[in-house]
Protein backbone atom coordinates (compact mmCIF):
# COMPACT_ATOMS: atom_id res chain seq x y z
CA UNK A 1 0.00 0.00 0.00
CA UNK A 2 1.53 3.09 -1.03
CA UNK A 3 1.63 6.10 1.08
CA UNK A 4 0.58 9.64 0.29
CA UNK A 5 3.49 12.40 -0.26
CA UNK A 6 3.46 16.04 -0.40
CA UNK A 7 6.35 18.07 -1.72
CA UNK A 8 6.66 22.16 -1.83
CA UNK A 9 9.30 23.52 -4.67
CA UNK A 10 10.16 26.78 -2.90
CA UNK A 11 11.28 28.20 -6.37
CA UNK A 12 13.89 30.88 -5.86
CA UNK A 13 11.71 32.31 -3.26
CA UNK A 14 12.44 33.10 0.09
CA UNK A 15 15.39 34.03 2.12
CA UNK A 16 16.43 31.39 4.89
CA UNK A 17 15.14 33.25 7.73
CA UNK A 18 11.62 33.06 5.60
CA UNK A 19 11.84 29.94 4.71
CA UNK A 20 12.76 28.89 8.48
CA UNK A 21 9.38 30.83 9.70
CA UNK A 22 7.50 29.38 6.98
CA UNK A 23 8.41 25.76 8.03
CA UNK A 24 7.57 26.84 11.80
CA UNK A 25 3.98 28.57 10.55
CA UNK A 26 3.32 25.13 8.84
CA UNK A 27 4.19 22.82 11.86
CA UNK A 28 1.77 25.05 13.84
CA UNK A 29 -1.04 24.52 11.55
CA UNK A 30 -0.38 20.82 11.21
CA UNK A 31 -0.06 21.38 15.39
CA UNK A 32 3.12 19.25 14.59
CA UNK A 33 1.13 15.94 13.51
CA UNK A 34 2.43 14.94 10.06
CA UNK A 35 1.78 11.51 9.67
CA UNK A 36 2.30 11.05 5.48
CA UNK A 37 5.83 12.63 4.01
CA UNK A 38 6.35 16.00 3.48
CA UNK A 39 9.32 17.44 1.48
CA UNK A 40 10.14 21.01 1.73
CA UNK A 41 12.73 21.90 -1.23
CA UNK A 42 14.08 25.31 -0.87
CA UNK A 43 16.70 27.40 -3.14
CA UNK A 44 20.32 25.98 -2.31
CA UNK A 45 21.13 28.95 0.03
CA UNK A 46 18.53 28.14 2.48
CA UNK A 47 19.40 24.61 2.73
CA UNK A 48 21.64 24.34 5.79
CA UNK A 49 19.26 26.51 8.39
CA UNK A 50 16.32 24.05 7.06
CA UNK A 51 18.30 20.93 7.31
CA UNK A 52 18.63 22.02 11.00
CA UNK A 53 14.65 22.45 11.56
CA UNK A 54 14.03 19.07 9.03
CA UNK A 55 16.40 16.87 11.95
CA UNK A 56 13.59 17.58 14.87
CA UNK A 57 10.41 18.08 12.96
CA UNK A 58 8.50 15.77 10.99
CA UNK A 59 9.01 17.13 7.85
CA UNK A 60 11.98 16.21 5.17
CA UNK A 61 14.42 18.12 2.69
CA UNK A 62 14.95 18.31 -0.98
CA UNK A 63 16.92 20.21 -2.94
CA UNK A 64 15.89 21.52 -6.50
CA UNK A 65 18.14 20.11 -8.68
CA UNK A 66 21.89 18.91 -8.81
CA UNK A 67 25.02 18.38 -11.20
CA UNK A 68 26.27 14.92 -11.69
CA UNK A 69 29.94 15.07 -11.11
CA UNK A 70 31.22 15.18 -7.42
CA UNK A 71 33.74 17.48 -7.91
CA UNK A 72 35.25 19.94 -10.06
CA UNK A 73 35.52 23.07 -12.67
CA UNK A 74 31.93 23.79 -12.77
CA UNK A 75 31.44 26.87 -11.45
CA UNK A 76 27.71 27.56 -10.04
CA UNK A 77 26.85 24.18 -9.78
CA UNK A 78 26.14 21.95 -6.89
CA UNK A 79 26.73 18.27 -6.23
CA UNK A 80 24.99 14.95 -4.76
CA UNK A 81 28.34 14.84 -2.32
CA UNK A 82 27.51 18.58 -1.00
CA UNK A 83 23.73 17.85 -0.64
CA UNK A 84 24.50 14.66 1.17
CA UNK A 85 26.68 16.57 3.54
CA UNK A 86 22.79 18.38 4.53
CA UNK A 87 21.40 15.00 4.91
CA UNK A 88 18.94 15.64 1.80
CA UNK A 89 16.74 13.69 1.56
CA UNK A 90 14.99 13.86 -2.29
CA UNK A 91 15.88 16.34 -5.20
CA UNK A 92 13.82 17.38 -8.30
CA UNK A 93 15.37 15.73 -11.19
CA UNK A 94 13.94 17.33 -14.16
CA UNK A 95 11.58 19.54 -13.94
CA UNK A 96 10.30 21.79 -16.36
CA UNK A 97 12.06 24.90 -15.36
CA UNK A 98 15.49 23.38 -15.57
CA UNK A 99 14.14 20.99 -18.93
CA UNK A 100 15.51 24.72 -20.73
CA UNK A 101 11.95 26.60 -21.37
CA UNK A 102 11.36 27.66 -17.64
CA UNK A 103 7.44 26.31 -17.98
CA UNK A 104 7.56 28.89 -21.34
CA UNK A 105 6.56 27.84 -24.66
CA UNK A 106 8.96 31.05 -26.22
CA UNK A 107 11.90 31.87 -24.45
CA UNK A 108 14.69 34.38 -25.95
CA UNK A 109 17.31 31.63 -27.74
CA UNK A 110 19.65 33.38 -25.64
CA UNK A 111 18.23 31.78 -22.24
CA UNK A 112 17.28 28.41 -23.86
CA UNK A 113 20.86 27.02 -23.34
CA UNK A 114 21.38 27.45 -19.52
CA UNK A 115 19.15 25.23 -17.75
CA UNK A 116 18.41 22.87 -20.90
CA UNK A 117 18.32 19.35 -19.39
CA UNK A 118 18.66 16.19 -22.31
CA UNK A 119 17.02 12.86 -21.24
CA UNK A 120 21.16 11.67 -21.09
CA UNK A 121 21.75 14.50 -18.45
CA UNK A 122 18.72 13.47 -16.39
CA UNK A 123 19.43 9.91 -16.36
CA UNK A 124 22.95 11.45 -14.84
CA UNK A 125 22.30 12.90 -12.15
CA UNK A 126 19.59 10.35 -11.22
CA UNK A 127 22.34 7.51 -11.13
CA UNK A 128 24.68 10.07 -8.81
CA UNK A 129 21.69 10.54 -6.57
CA UNK A 130 20.92 6.96 -5.69
CA UNK A 131 24.46 6.66 -5.22
CA UNK A 132 24.44 9.19 -2.21
CA UNK A 133 20.98 7.48 -1.44
CA UNK A 134 19.44 10.43 -1.87
CA UNK A 135 16.22 9.90 -3.73
CA UNK A 136 15.29 11.76 -6.99
CA UNK A 137 11.60 12.77 -7.57
CA UNK A 138 11.78 12.70 -11.26
CA UNK A 139 9.49 15.15 -13.12
CA UNK A 140 7.77 14.62 -16.74
CA UNK A 141 4.99 16.62 -18.52
CA UNK A 142 4.30 17.85 -22.10
CA UNK A 143 4.18 21.23 -23.09
CA UNK A 144 0.94 22.60 -24.79
CA UNK A 145 1.90 22.25 -28.19
CA UNK A 146 2.61 18.66 -27.47
CA UNK A 147 -0.54 17.93 -25.66
CA UNK A 148 -2.15 19.85 -28.70
CA UNK A 149 -0.35 17.52 -31.15
CA UNK A 150 -1.92 14.39 -29.28
CA UNK A 151 1.46 13.27 -28.37
CA UNK A 152 1.22 13.81 -24.32
CA UNK A 153 1.44 9.59 -23.73
CA UNK A 154 4.23 9.31 -25.81
CA UNK A 155 5.99 12.44 -24.49
CA UNK A 156 5.93 10.93 -21.12
CA UNK A 157 6.91 7.18 -21.77
CA UNK A 158 10.10 8.86 -24.03
CA UNK A 159 10.82 11.15 -20.57
CA UNK A 160 10.72 8.37 -18.75
CA UNK A 161 12.67 5.64 -20.51
CA UNK A 162 15.49 7.81 -20.97
CA UNK A 163 15.43 9.00 -17.49
CA UNK A 164 15.92 5.64 -16.39
CA UNK A 165 18.24 4.15 -18.46
CA UNK A 166 20.94 1.70 -18.09
CA UNK A 167 18.90 1.43 -14.21
CA UNK A 168 17.84 -2.11 -12.57
CA UNK A 169 14.33 -2.30 -11.22
CA UNK A 170 15.89 -3.28 -7.72
CA UNK A 171 17.52 -0.19 -8.43
CA UNK A 172 13.70 1.69 -8.72
CA UNK A 173 11.86 0.17 -6.15
CA UNK A 174 11.12 3.29 -4.38
CA UNK A 175 10.99 5.71 -7.15
CA UNK A 176 8.61 8.53 -7.15
CA UNK A 177 8.08 10.13 -10.34
CA UNK A 178 6.31 13.47 -10.87
CA UNK A 179 3.58 13.92 -13.62
CA UNK A 180 3.36 17.92 -14.04
CA UNK A 181 1.64 19.15 -17.67
CA UNK A 182 4.42 21.90 -18.16
CA UNK A 183 1.42 24.40 -19.48
CA UNK A 184 0.04 24.03 -15.51
CA UNK A 185 2.68 24.94 -13.96
CA UNK A 186 2.87 28.20 -12.20
CA UNK A 187 -0.37 29.32 -14.52
CA UNK A 188 -3.35 28.73 -12.05
CA UNK A 189 -4.39 25.92 -14.75
CA UNK A 190 -4.64 22.63 -13.47
CA UNK A 191 -5.02 19.37 -15.44
CA UNK A 192 -8.75 18.15 -14.89
CA UNK A 193 -8.79 15.48 -13.16
CA UNK A 194 -10.15 12.18 -14.95
CA UNK A 195 -7.21 13.41 -17.21
CA UNK A 196 -4.30 13.54 -14.65
CA UNK A 197 -5.38 10.47 -13.22
CA UNK A 198 -5.44 8.86 -16.60
CA UNK A 199 -1.83 9.94 -17.34
CA UNK A 200 -0.47 8.95 -13.78
CA UNK A 201 -2.08 5.86 -14.89
CA UNK A 202 0.20 5.93 -18.25
CA UNK A 203 2.96 6.36 -15.89
CA UNK A 204 2.86 3.71 -14.33
CA UNK A 205 2.24 1.11 -17.40
CA UNK A 206 5.69 2.76 -18.69
CA UNK A 207 7.11 2.09 -15.57
CA UNK A 208 5.93 -1.99 -15.18
CA UNK A 209 7.53 -1.98 -19.00
CA UNK A 210 10.72 -0.48 -18.24
CA UNK A 211 11.28 -2.31 -14.85
CA UNK A 212 8.68 -4.31 -13.21
CA UNK A 213 5.25 -4.86 -11.90
CA UNK A 214 6.87 -4.18 -8.21
CA UNK A 215 8.28 -1.11 -9.45
CA UNK A 216 5.02 0.14 -11.08
CA UNK A 217 2.65 -0.67 -8.08
CA UNK A 218 5.12 0.71 -5.47
CA UNK A 219 6.10 4.46 -7.32
CA UNK A 220 4.76 6.99 -5.63
CA UNK A 221 3.15 8.95 -8.84
CA UNK A 222 2.84 12.72 -7.57
CA UNK A 223 0.91 15.30 -9.70
CA UNK A 224 2.01 19.09 -9.76
CA UNK A 225 0.41 22.15 -11.57
CA UNK A 226 -1.40 24.69 -9.94
CA UNK A 227 -2.39 22.52 -7.23
CA UNK A 228 -4.50 24.18 -4.73
CA UNK A 229 -6.55 23.81 -1.69
CA UNK A 230 -9.50 23.74 -3.81
CA UNK A 231 -8.27 20.98 -5.99
CA UNK A 232 -6.07 18.94 -4.23
CA UNK A 233 -8.81 16.23 -2.41
CA UNK A 234 -10.16 15.16 -5.58
CA UNK A 235 -7.00 15.07 -7.27
CA UNK A 236 -4.91 13.01 -4.53
CA UNK A 237 -8.62 10.97 -4.17
CA UNK A 238 -7.22 9.01 -7.84
CA UNK A 239 -6.20 5.81 -7.35
CA UNK A 240 -2.79 6.26 -9.40
CA UNK A 241 -2.13 10.04 -7.72
CA UNK A 242 -0.14 9.38 -4.94
CA UNK A 243 0.01 12.95 -3.94
CA UNK A 244 1.43 16.33 -5.04
CA UNK A 245 4.27 18.53 -6.20
CA UNK A 246 3.35 22.06 -4.97
CA UNK A 247 4.96 25.63 -6.22
CA UNK A 248 3.55 28.48 -5.62
CA UNK A 249 0.90 27.24 -2.92
CA UNK A 250 3.59 26.04 -1.06
CA UNK A 251 4.65 29.33 0.10
CA UNK A 252 1.51 30.05 2.06
CA UNK A 253 1.76 27.60 5.33
CA UNK A 254 -1.79 27.71 6.08
CA UNK A 255 -2.59 26.74 2.39
CA UNK A 256 -0.21 24.14 2.29
CA UNK A 257 -1.34 22.57 5.67
CA UNK A 258 -4.86 22.42 3.89
CA UNK A 259 -3.19 20.46 1.02
CA UNK A 260 -1.49 18.14 3.41
CA UNK A 261 -4.82 17.71 5.22
CA UNK A 262 -6.28 16.62 1.99
CA UNK A 263 -3.15 14.10 1.52
CA UNK A 264 -4.05 12.57 5.01
CA UNK A 265 -7.77 12.26 4.09
CA UNK A 266 -7.60 10.74 0.45
CA UNK A 267 -5.80 7.89 2.27
CA UNK A 268 -2.69 8.90 4.15
C1 LIG B 1 6.17 23.14 -9.58
O1 LIG B 1 6.96 24.04 -9.39
O2 LIG B 1 6.59 21.97 -9.68
C2 LIG B 1 4.75 23.45 -9.66
C3 LIG B 1 3.92 22.47 -9.86
O3 LIG B 1 4.38 24.77 -9.53
P1 LIG B 1 2.88 25.32 -9.31
O4 LIG B 1 2.26 24.52 -8.21
O5 LIG B 1 3.08 26.76 -8.91
O6 LIG B 1 2.14 25.18 -10.58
Amino acid sequence: MRSKLVAGNWKMNKTSAEGEALVEQFLDAMNDHVPIDVIVIPPYLSIPRIAEICRRAPVKLGAQDVFWMDEGAFTSRVSAKQLHEFCADYCLVGHSETRGKFGQLEVPETTVGYFAETDETINLKIKKLMFYGIKPILCVGETLAEREAGKTDEVIASQIRGALDGLEAAELYELIVAYEPVWAIGTGVTCDTPEAQRVCSQVRLVLAEVADADVASNARILYGGSVKPGNALELFSQPDIDGGLVGGASLDPKGFADIVRSAIQAGG
